[in-house]
């Protein structure tokens, strides 16, 4: 499992029509998609989803945000995925982000920072479950 991560593309970039590009990111920088649906969070289902930023100041901002609208959810396969992902999306507020990442190009401000990548394996296998039954999984 450790070659997995899980992405969102959220709803800022699927409004302002990044679907594409952020796609051919992934797949140009090494990741197999197994997994991936275009669906939409209920209030419910976000605050399910970040219940552990469920303390933090910008929690209700950022489940009102993430479930305005469409994402795409996705399962991502490559050597080192989680790592090599955080590094192709870059820092969580896009003024940080370096050059080429896709938060840097796609990105509007530090909550709608365009996609959601897991910071560990543990938390990958977790997110992908939430999201995907086995069969959905198509590696
Ligand atoms: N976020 C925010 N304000 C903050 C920090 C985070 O609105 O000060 C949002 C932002 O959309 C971020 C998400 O909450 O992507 C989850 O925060 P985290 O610290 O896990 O950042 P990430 O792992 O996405 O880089
Ligand atoms: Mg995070």
């Amino acid at each position: 499992m450790t070659n997995r991560t899980f992405t969102m593309i959220k709803p800022d970039a699927v409004e302002n029509g990044h679907i594409g590009s952020i796609l051919e990111k992934i797949n140009s920088s090494g990741f197999k998609i197994i997994a991936m649906k275009f669906t939409k969070l209920s209030l419910e289902k976000a605050e399910n989803f970040y219940e552990v930023h469920s303390d933090r100041p910008f929690f209700n901002e950022l489940v009102t945000f993430m479930s305005r609208g469409p994402i795409v959810a996705a399962i991502l396969e490559k050597n080192n995925a989680v790592e090599d992902f955080r590094l192709l999306i870059g820092s969580t507020n896009p003024s940080d982000a370096k050059e080429g990442t896709i938060r840097n190009l796609f990105a509007t401000s530090m909550g709608e920072n365009a996609v959601h990548g897991s910071d560990s394996d543990e938390n990958a296998m977790i997110e992908g479950a939430f999201h995907f039954s086995n069969e959905e999984i198509l590696s």
